[in-house]
């Protein structure tokens, strides 16, 4: 199986650190193949209202971005395959605006990470807000809206909601099934999510990728993919969280692949 890791960030996020260029030499050391960059996209947000975020970059900064990716794609084409995608969540009333722009601008791929409901102006973030049933229910309903547009290559940590939810009971259950079972229709590969990893080990709480969430999705048969979500360039080097994702996967019998649908 190929090393490839399609979730990656950039400073320009402003909760990431690293150069563009220094996640690009870590992850040719790390014997990554396959490096997809996947910051979290800027939306069309009314200038004059948009107060910023500490959650992705302002749209004025995306042409740096897509200038100094494909810049670095052709400078290091002989070590490393380089992609430009962008992390992305279901804002429906930016996307017939988001549809347009990926094929303006030539992204090579999207992930869906369902991060909040409506916007990140006024949605609650769905990684605290899922200990309440309605809330867990919308998580479910806007991950099954987004991946009906076709755009997304995958679903990023499909049990983002465990960040918040304090048990794994019947109706947490009940939901990731239906999450699973409809990525399995649409053929939507669910990511194992390194970072989340990461915080469960350090911080000695259960949060996401959850053991439940997982058996279920192997229950189902999903496709799973590893991604590192890496917001510092060192972690594309961590080889502790990958080979313990691998093994847990194994363990499942389930299907890991290694590379991914893109849009062009
Ligand atoms: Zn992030
Ligand atoms: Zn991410």
């Amino acid at each position: 199986m190929a090393k490839n890791n399609y979730h990656t960030h950039t400073e320009r996020c402003k909760h990431a650190s690293g150069s563009d260029e220094a996640f690009v030499l870590s992850a040719i050391k790390a014997g990554i193949q396959e490096l997809g960059f996947s910051d979290h996209t800027p939306w069309n947000y009314a200038p004059s209202t948009y107060k910023g975020s500490n959650v992705r970059m302002f749209l004025d900064e995306f042409a740096g971005y897509k200038q100094s990716i494909l810049a670095l794609k052709e400078k290091y084409k002989d070590q490393i395959s380089i992609k430009l995608g962008l992390e992305v969540e279901y804002f429906p009333k930016f996307m017939d605006w988001f549809i347009d722009f990926i094929k303006k601008e030539e992204i090579d791929y999207v992930i869906l990470g369902n991060h909040f409901h409506g916007d990140d102006e006024t949605g609650p973030y769905y990684g605290h807000v899922c200990d309440d049933d309605a809330m867990l229910e919308l998580y479910k309903q806007d991950t099954i809206k987004a991946l009906k547009t076709g755009i997304y290559s995958y679903l990023a940590h499909p049990d983002l909601f465990m960040r918040g939810r304090k048990h794994f009971d019947a109706f947490t259950k009940k939901i990731s099934r239906e999450i699973c079972e409809a990525c399995k229709e649409m053929d939507i590969p669910l990511e194992y999510n390194l970072a989340g990893a990461e915080v469960s080990h350090i911080t000695h709480q259960q949060q996401y990728p959850h053991p439940d969430f997982w058996q279920i999705a192997a229950e189902v048969g999903n496709k799973a993919i590893i991604g590192c979500d890496a917001h510092n360039n060192r972690q594309l080097e961590n080889e502790y969280y990958y080979n313990q994702a691998k093994a847990h996967l194994d363990t499942l019998g389930m299907e890991v692949i290694d590379t991914i649908n893109f849009l062009r």
